[in-house]
């Protein structure tokens, strides 16, 4: 097997630890591989023919019960919008996110390569992923975060006693010589489109696959989108499903980004091929708030056949966010830009289609944006006395 790159089909060897191609600078993907879904209870057994290349025996040592997520559907969403809405509830996951399937499938790359060490950069979901993951598996594992990150975030990270380091610099240049320095200190990076990530989240594509095999059926599926190695993920497994023969169609996929930094989506408008760093990216979806992604050029490739790019403002995501918690369903912003999106569409005469929204990771981690959210509607705490309770009861 080898590893390729996505723009200029370059290949490179699957035992060294090629991240980027070393011409054009685009991300590498493992070749496409053919297979079938088995049968069992464990995901990574059901999808082995798709992972030809990993470990049964690490993934039975290090996983922490990836995957497996349900797939929820919303009849008062699906009444509000017009349209058929489906929820893939990655929220739970080992560390609340999607990360972790990619996480998984990345420290196995590191330790077959023969590291000791596993890094990653990040301020959320993915350095409390490889945090938690690097602790399992006994490796020295060192986050490096931008020095502005908020203290609130820094406890679910540290917690499981990785080295976070604070790096004056901006988020894309941290991205890239985490790489190079990388290779020469003994760290191996698992950032956000790293191959192997990308293999991981290929399972939410066969899950959702398994699951239409039911008898269900979805026109979107809809992924909030920064770096794009999700979307990617997602997309290859739909891809290698149809190239083995065990699906006949794919649906379209939609990629949502925040407007306060869519470098992505902005490029897609513009109808241009690369995408163009943003200078000063502001929203409360900080989880998909990345100025330069580095997957971003491919998502474009991809989705000029496979769908199309989006963008939600942080007010609509705060309404989205307050709409799926009515619904029992409590997500962080960047999760939410799904349902967003889909209420734009429904605006501009999208009715009756089916659309599957990747619930990308849970509400609890980002507490401020309900703070956000409250002060929108005006909310405010009750208070009374033990004598007035029974009244206060009454008039509510
Ligand atoms: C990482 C993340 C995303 C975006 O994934 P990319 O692979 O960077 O495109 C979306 N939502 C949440 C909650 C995330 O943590
Ligand atoms: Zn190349």
């Amino acid at each position: 097997m080898k590893l390729i790159c996505t723009s200029c089909g370059k290949d490179y060897s699957m035992d060294g630890a090629y991240q980027r191609c070393k011409d054009c600078n685009e991300p590498l993907e493992v070749e496409h591989v053919k297979g079938k879904i088995k049968d069992s209870e464990i995901v990574w057994e059901r999808f082995s023919d798709f992972y030809p290349f990993v470990s049964q025996q690490l993934i039975g040592e290090l996983s922490l019960g990836e995957g497996n997520t349900p797939v929820i559907r919303s009849d008062k969403l699906s009444d509000e919008l017009g349209n058929v809405i489906y929820l893939k509830d990655e929220t739970q996951n080992p560390t609340w996110s999607f990360k972790d399937r990619g996480t998984l499938i990345g420290v196995i790359r590191a330790i077959k390569l023969g590291y000791q060490r596993i890094g990653t950069v990040s301020t959320g979901n993915m350095a409390a992923s490889i945090s938690a993951y690097g602790a399992r598996a006994g490796l020295k594992t060192t986050i490096l975060v931008r020095s502005d990150i908020p203290e609130e975030k820094i406890y679910p990270i540290v917690v499981y006693s990785s080295n976070l380091i604070e790096v004056e610099a901006k988020f894309g240049e941290i991205y890239r010589r985490s790489l190079e320095i990388g290779k020469e200190t003994g760290i191996y990076f698992i950032n956000s489109d790293d191959p192997f990530r990308v293999e991981g989240y290929k399972t939410i594509g066969f899950e959702i696959a398994e699951w239409m095999s039911k008898g269900e059926n979805i026109d979107y599926v809809v992924v909030p989108t920064g770096s794009g190695g999700l979307l990617r993920g997602i997309l290859k497994a739909f891809l290698e499903l149809k190239s083995s023969g065990v699906l006949s169609k794919i649906p379209k996929f939609i990629a949502v980004q925040a407007e306060g930094c869519s470098p992505i989506a902005k490029a897609y408008e513009k109808g241009v091929d690369y995408i163009e760093e943003v200078e000063e990216p502001k929203t409360i979806a900080g989880a998909i708030a990345d100025p330069s992604p580095p997957s971003g050029n491919e998502v474009l490739r991809k989705l000029k056949k496979h769908g199309m790019v989006m963008a939600v403002s942080d007010h609509e995501i705060l309404k989205a966010q307050r709409m799926l918690s009515k619904s029992g369903i409590f997500v962080q912003p960047a999760s939410a830009t799904t349902i967003a999106a889909i209420k734009k569409l429904s605006e501009n005469g999208y009715s009756g289609k089916k659309f599957l929204c990747v619930l990308t990771g849970a509400g609890i981690k980002v507490l401020t944006a309900v703070r956000e959210m409250l002060k929108l509607e005006g909310f405010s705490i009750q208070k009374t006395t033990l004598e007035e309770l029974k009244s206060a009861l009454k008039s509510n």
